[in-house]
């Protein structure tokens, strides 16, 4: 939260009905003013409109993706209810465990259950028969077909608050934490003391956003906002009062992105690259298709960005097998044509040399000399190659990290292009860049472009790299079929095996992957070993099948993908070191058992190695009974077997890889994917990165356009001071 203060804030022990106990307890959730407490907002507001019913939650429940449609997307989404205890008793299970089952019914008079395994004696003495509580929890339904909530959070409801509720008052209810409750701070406190403070303390804080964006975005004013947050005169207005906050948030963020930008745009200059010669629009005649409009889009984005005599900063992220590879071949023919080498590292061998060759062919009428650095050559390779990079008689150089281990020196490196760049770390690609801008002789840096296969949602890609132009591919190039996707369960494998049998009949190929087991390679390796055996030997004796597996020598693996290839084999059974480099045109069907075992963006990219030919294809997500959730009465037992389906259905649902990444997202939490804890998302309080991205794109706006026009923020003091207070307080999130 930021805001421009104008009196003094008052420390919390001070303020009535809190003292010191109560304070300490406030300290503990970093609250120590009042306008801490004012900017404490509450997690939901309860009146007869406002919460949902037990009938209502039930139909939800029932509703097939109930898990990644509510209201805020959250697979782990707890909701609030309010009723009264009627009945409550310890009973002991089959198991022979003590549990406590509590029988609820809401004002409409429908049931539910509350059920407490641990310490069920207490608890049984904690509800009172009778009395109104307000719940909050997860509810599924159980076998009776009853909404059920397993240890949720509950707390009493008091009489008056009842008798306000029930003439239809709208009752605040604030996150609640053990710390506050050791303070002994239930909501009823809470409410009562920020009721009590905030008039004065409304008046202390003054707005700092633009007036115009106030106008345009049809906020109300600060104080209404504030006030109706805690205390709504109407709750439908609740979600434009806080997209408001989330607003203010995002472009204090976008702003200081701006700032920093601004700063380092204009100190630093990269090579002009203007000249065509023709000879890219006689590289795009020769390809042996047609550019998909996003494709060209791209292409004339980077153009721009080589003109401008400013470094560009690019990432461009389209899914698998979108056409990524021919716009970093054009940028690169780009720069040879003005002079300048280029450089294009991948992550691994495999496909790096998949690039060497792709890149070759498709040049190999043009004046452009390509080399190959990895880290298989040997010593004596590498330096010939290394000579004729530094000589500068090579122009576009491709490799590995093995590209900036010390052993080759650029001659005049205009252009760094990074693919798969997730699989890269800050500073593997500084260190590139470094290198760069040393063979410019340090007085320009390089143009920067990087390529991710794994679609990054646009918040996402908008926070970290912030710093960075985003573009695009979301067109697929012409001609491919859409992969259907099933789940299978085990017991009708049979009925697979028939379906794939006849495919591979008509010539197609299979693959059958088999998950990461945990912490063991042995116990994978196996795994794959002896279905391969299954297959081959009970299943499909009359076709040939091939394995694949990590402790492969690296030419055995060659070997037995060539032979796949080259369609002596049906069938690949693999562990997932099928997910990288494989481009067989012919497999149409992609097997992946336990596929409950496998994250959704991994599911997502072993599917992407089907669907590249002409022919229809099918992934096929097999899973054991165990995860057999019944579609019509959804037991979602537990909350790893409710995630795992949650991510099956994702699979069946789309093949989007965009929003893929979006349900991955919403599924995992930011902070998991792509392994990208380590870079620093900002620890955004309103903000959801999974589903405000319209908010993020508006406050990256407006932001831009303030610092174009205004670069030192002269009629926007009140914005200066809170990026001042931010950069002073040193909180902005390594963005600097
Ligand atoms: P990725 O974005 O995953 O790196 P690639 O660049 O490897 O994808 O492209 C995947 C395949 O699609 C390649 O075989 C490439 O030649 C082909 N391709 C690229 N662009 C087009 C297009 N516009 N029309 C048809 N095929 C295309
Ligand atoms: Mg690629």
């Amino acid at each position: 939260m930021y805001y421009i203060l104008k009196g003094e804030p008052k420390p919390i022990q001070y303020i009535k009905g809190v003292g010191p106990a109560r304070a300490k307890a406030f300290n503990k959730i970093g609250i120590f003013t009042d306008i801490d407490l004012l900017y404490y907002f509450p997690r939901n507001y309860i009146n007869r409109t406002s919460i949902l019913t037990i009938k209502q939650i039930y139909t939800r429940l029932l509703k097939d993706n109930f898990y990644f449609t509510e209201l805020n997307n959250d697979l782990k989404e707890e909701v609030t209810l309010l009723c009264k205890v009627v009945n409550k008793s310890v009973k002991t299970s089959r198991g022979n465990k003590k549990y406590l089952i509590v029988n609820v019914k809401d004002y409409n008079n429908d049931e539910a259950n509350l059920i407490y395994w641990q310490y069920p004696d207490y608890y049984e003495k904690v509800f009172e028969r009778g009395q109104y509580y307000i719940i909050y929890g997860t509810p599924s339904i159980d076998y009776q077909k009853e909404v059920t909530f397993h240890h949720p959070e509950f707390e009493p409801f008091d009489k008056v608050e009842e008798i306000e509720f029930f003439k239809g008052k709208t009752i605040p209810i604030y996150p609640m934490s053990s710390a506050l409750k050791s303070g002994r701070i239930n909501n009823k406190v809470l409410r009562k003391i920020i009721y009590d403070i905030l008039p004065n303390t409304i008046e202390k804080v003054e707005d700092f956003l633009p007036e115009n964006i106030v106008t345009e975005l049809d906020f109300r004013d600060l104080k209404y906002c504030l006030k109706n947050m805690h205390f709504p005169e109407d709750v439908n207005e609740i979600p434009k009062l806080k997209e408001r906050f989330k607003f203010e948030e995002a472009f204090v963020f976008e702003t200081l992105l701006a700032h920093f930008r601004t700063k380092q745009i204009d100190i630093e200059k990269a090579p002009t690259f203007d000249k065509s010669n023709g000879i890219i629009k006689q590289f795009l005649k020769s390809l042996p298709f047609e550019l998909t409009n996003d494709q060209k889009k791209v292409i004339s984005q980077i153009l721009t960005d080589f003109q401008s005599g400013k470094p560009m900063n690019r990432l461009v992220q389209g899914d698998v097998g979108s056409g990524k590879t021919i716009v970093a071949i054009f940028a690169m023919l780009y720069a040879k044509v003005n002079g300048y080498q280029s450089a294009i590292m991948a992550p691994t061998e495999i496909l790096a040399e998949q690039h060497y060759l792709t890149i070759s062919n498709l040049l190999k009428n043009f004046p452009a000399k390509i080399e190959l650095v990895v880290g298989s050559q040997t010593s004596k390779e590498r330096q010939i190659v290394a000579q004729k990079v530094k000589s500068g008689i090579v122009d576009i150089i491709i490799g590995t990290h093995a590209l900036f281990e010390g052993t080759v020196e650029f001659n005049n490196l205009g252009l760094v292009i990074i693919d798969e760049q997730h699989r890269f770390g800050v500073a593997q690609r500084s260190k590139l860049r470094e290198l760069a801008r040393q063979s410019l002789d340090n007085s320009l840096v390089p143009h920067f472009l990087v390529m991710s296969a794994t679609p990054i949602p646009r918040t996402l890609a908008m926070t970290l790299y912030g710093d960075l132009d985003v573009s695009t591919i979301k067109e697929m190039p012409k001609g491919r079929k859409p992969i259907t996707t099933r789940i299978v369960f085990e017991e009708n494998l049979a009925k697979m095996y028939e379906f794939i049998r006849s495919q591979l009949k008509k010539g197609h190929q299979a693959y059958f992957v088999y998950p990461l087991i945990e912490k063991s390679e042995k116990l994978e390796i196996k795994s794959a070993t002896e279905h391969w055996k299954l297959l081959q030997e009970k299943i499909f004796p009359e076709f040939n099948c091939g394995l694949l597996h990590g402790r492969m020598k690296s030419d055995e693996k060659e070997e037995v993908m060539r032979n796949f290839k080259e369609k002596k084999f049906h069938i690949l059974v693999s562990t997932t070191v099928v997910e990288v480099g494989i481009d067989v045109p012919n497999a149409n069907i992609m097997v992946i058992e336990s596929a409950e075992r496998f994250g959704l963006s991994q599911l997502h990219q072993l599917r992407g190695r089907v669907g590249r030919g002409t022919a229809k294809s099918y992934c096929f997500l097999v899973t054991s009974s165990k995860f057999n959730l019944d579609r019509q009465s959804t037991l979602f037992d537990n909350s790893e077997g409710k995630l795992a389906l949650a991510r099956l259905k994702a699979m069946e649902q789309t093949t989007d890889g965009f929003k893929i990444a979006e349900i991955d997202l919403r599924l995992r939490g930011p902070g998991d994917i792509l392994g990208i804890q380590q870079s620093g998302l900002p620890p955004f309080k309103y903000i959801n990165l999974a589903t405000d991205g319209e908010i993020i794109a508006k406050s990256r706006e407006y932001a831009y356009k303030i610092k174009e026009i205004d670069p030192a923020y002269k009629s926007h003091p009140k914005l200066k001071q809170i990026l001042q207070k931010v950069i002073n307080e040193k909180k902005y999130f390594g963005i600097g």
